[in-house]
């Protein structure tokens, strides 16, 4: 009794439905049946075969979680061979999506008919694969090397029509597609040789095509950085063209099992199913309801307020910021419509949902306006006192009952909470600058917030397109809290015998889209030197650079120099700097290895990971990896710093830490106790027993 395909005769046509809805993963006992499916029908004498789907699409392709586990026989490739081999026509009936694997079983078909609007992809590079299932040999077979490869490096979903007119869909078909696939077999039963198969299609290419397909991947895997996915598609993809099928087929195998038992494509399932579980709040009751919002008010319209408040006209939410004068409001709006427009050049919105996001975007000059607020984001000035005192206004004005958000980097959520009547209904809703780009959106819990409220802040995450994870109250609250410890090391290593180029290296090859001192550029190095001061520390190289005017790229230099253009040039004179202090501070400039480099900057930021976990502020470490995931540029493929250290394993991210406290006489270093239990039994802060690496 099949459960996972179902079989229906139609004559010498035979039907065969995937029966896993709602997406159809092709899951072990699917794969299965599918098999023995195709073989009855063969031993029925069944002319044609016609696959289609049950549910909502056609399939979404391999089943995740069965990822990176043995699975038993028929694997797909085993499957697609019963179908190259099935005597007569083989229609793929697509509907809504075919991914992946989804795909690739369209593609061990003769013909592939779809619905309008549907979307195809191959989007496993994603996942640290490669098409494994003759993804990489089939497509190009049908629609030539390079495009092919365009579509598996880029992942991204291709329309039915943009489909067709690559070859990838014979027909695009309004109305039933099963009854299109049908009358479609039927119509053509006599002359399944019409339609090659596609493994029979295309051909070896001669040097010339094979030199152009070369010099074409080496543009296109360019910014692959360290990852290892993209570089494995292309050498999969040009089998295609130097290798008859069955070897081609073998060695994507073989590729294939290679990267899916590899660290990257397991750092990449970690953060996948990390984003779901850093999304559930643990001890929270099942009936806590979020309040409603329809209207929300940010307040202050600079960098953030703008950003925020673009976010939410994004996603159809009205929104109504408030600036301290008219000329301030004006250019917060200015700038959020310029950077609007700027989408709509790029021809990546248009105009008239432009019309529609400006629509829900008005402004005050008047805190009047709150009184209509369901939800008030605020986002002024870091300065404690100017927050409590507009908190206290918020409070009068807004309805009891509705939450007050603050959008503070560092200021301590219980105190903002202690200026008003409602502290229950307080929180910090601290998103990342560009706020309208970045995902992450850190929920802060204070020590009196509400579960109404938290529940109230991750439904407007979410419907504003964010990645909510809800987090403690402390100075710089989870990402910045772990950023800030390693910029003492950084400063460190320009003392002891780094230049700033040699440290944005090697976080540059680690996967870093920009090192951190680029970054610092980039940000304004003024804002880490008011922060210095704040606190009371020195930075004896930042605080030269920025004593010398360099503030960072708004300045034309800082730990660089910067060009008309914005690109970044190593500075002689910041060397000389460098060295000034390295000699006041008597130390003998060493080489410093490119391995010390990366520990003295990752090991600090898991140190303080691990505090952060003791101390309740992340609920888990995967929350961590997930924040510097999707605010910190951190490459999803490389995990998170938690799951770095976990591939390092814990004895040696104790040791290392003991040593590096050692040598920089930083107590900052000394391992944090749950650095020693786990270095202790050998337990990691991610990782399943027996997943982690040696
Ligand atoms: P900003 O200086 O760009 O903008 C602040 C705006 O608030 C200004 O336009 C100012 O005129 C306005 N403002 C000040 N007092 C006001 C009042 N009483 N009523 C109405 N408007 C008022 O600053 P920003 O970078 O947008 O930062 C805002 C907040 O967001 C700060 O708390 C900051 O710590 C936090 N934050 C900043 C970043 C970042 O990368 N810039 C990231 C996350 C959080």
């Amino acid at each position: 009794m099949s459960t996972f395909v179902e079989h229906e005769r139609h004559g010498a046509v035979h039907l065969l439905r995937l029966a896993n809805p709602p997406v159809n993963t092709l899951r072990n006992e699917l794969r299965a049946e599918l098999m023995a499916a195709i073989g009855a029908a063969q031993g029925e004498g069944a002319r044609a075969l016609v696959i289609s789907g049950r549910g909502r699409m056609f399939s979404a392709g391999a089943e995740l979680r069965e990822h990176g586990k043995p699975r038993p026989p028929p694997l797909l490739p085993d499957v697609f061979a019963a179908l190259d081999d099935f005597p007569g026509l083989t229609v793929a009936a697509i509907h809504d999506t075919a991914m992946g694997g989804g795909l690739e079983l369209g593609l061990a078909c003769r013909v592939r008919l779809a619905t309008r609007g549907t979307r195809v992809a191959l989007p496993e590079v994603r996942r640290g694969l490669i098409p494994g299932a003759g993804g990489t040999q089939r497509l190009p077979r049908l629609i030539g090397a390079l495009p092919a490869l365009r579509m598996i490096l880029s992942g991204d979903p291709v329309d039915a029509e943009a489909a067709r007119q690559l070859g990838i869909i014979d027909q695009v078909v309004d109305g039933d597609i099963e009854a299109a696939g049908l009358a479609f077999a039927r119509e053509h039963l006599g002359a399944p040789e019409r339609f090659a198969r596609v493994r029979d299609r295309g051909g070896l290419a001669d040097a010339a095509a094979l030199a152009a397909f070369d010099a074409e991947v080496a543009t296109l895997t360019r910014r692959s950085r360290g990852q290892e996915s993209p570089l494995r598609c292309a050498e999969s993809v040009r089998n295609a063209l130097t290798m008859e099928f069955d070897a081609g087929i073998a060695a994507e195998r073989a590729i294939s099992m290679n990267l899916s038992q590899g660290e990257q494509a397991r750092a990449l399932r970690h953060v996948f199913f990390g984003e779901r579980e850093a999304q559930r709040v643990i001890n929270l009751p099942e009936d806590v309801a979020p309040l409603p919002v329809a209207r929300v008010v940010v307040i202050g319209a600079g960098t953030m307020g703008g950003g925020i408040a673009m976010s939410c006209a994004n996603f159809g939410l009205a929104v109504t910021v408030v600036e301290r004068d008219a000329a301030a409001l004006e250019k917060g709006l200015a700038r959020c419509h310029a950077n609007w427009q700027r989408t709509v050049d790029s021809g990546k919105l248009d105009a008239a949902e432009m019309q529609k996001r400006a629509a829900l975007l008005s402004g005050s000059t008047s805190l009047d306006v709150v009184r209509e607020a369901d939800l008030v984001i605020e986002a002024i000035f870091e300065d404690m006192e100017v927050k409590k005192q507009l908190f206290a206004e918020l409070d009068r004005l807004a309805r009891p009952g509705i939450v007050l958000a603050s959008n503070t980097s560092t200021l301590d959520i219980d105190a903002i909470a202690s200026a008003t009547t409602r502290p229950a209904l307080v929180l910090g809703m601290h998103f990342f600058s560009p706020a309208n780009v970045m995902r992450l959106l850190e929920i802060v819990r204070g020590k009196a917030s509400s579960d109404t409220a938290i529940v109230t802040a991750i439904e407007v995450g979410k419907r504003v397109g964010k990645l909510p994870v809800v987090v403690g109250n402390c100075d710089g609250f989870v990402g910045n809290r772990m950023t800030a410890k390693r910029s003492p090391q950084i400063e460190r290593l320009l003392i002891e015998g780094c230049l700033p180029q040699d440290i944005d290296r090697v976080m540059e090859a680690y996967g870093m889209a920009m090192g951190p001192l680029a970054t610092g550029d980039l940000a304004g190095l003024d804002i880490g030197a008011a922060a210095r001061k704040r606190r009371g520390t020195i930075a004896p190289v930042a605080d030269a650079i920025v004593a010398a005017g360099r503030l960072g790229q708004k300045t034309g230099a800082g730990y660089y120099r910067y060009d008309d253009k914005r690109r970044r040039q190593n500075d002689p004179e910041v060397e000389r700097l460098i060295l000034e202090v390295s000699r006041r501070e008597g130390v003998t400039r060493r080489a410093i290895t490119d391995d010390e480099i990366l520990e003295r900057v990752l090991l600090p930021m898991v140190n303080e990971g691990a505090r952060i976990i003791e101390e309740g502020i992340a609920q888990r470490a995967v929350d961590i990896d997930v924040i510097f995931v999707n605010g910190f540029g951190w490459p999803a493929w490389r995990g998170g710093p938690m799951f770095w250290a976990d591939t390092l394993g814990s004895k040696k991210v104790c040791e290392r830490l003991e040593h590096y406290a050692r040598v920089s006489d930083s107590a900052d270093l000394q391992p944090a106790p749950l650095v020693r239990r786990l270095a202790e039994t050998g337990a990691t802060f991610t990782l399943p027993p027996g997943q982690r690496a040696a």
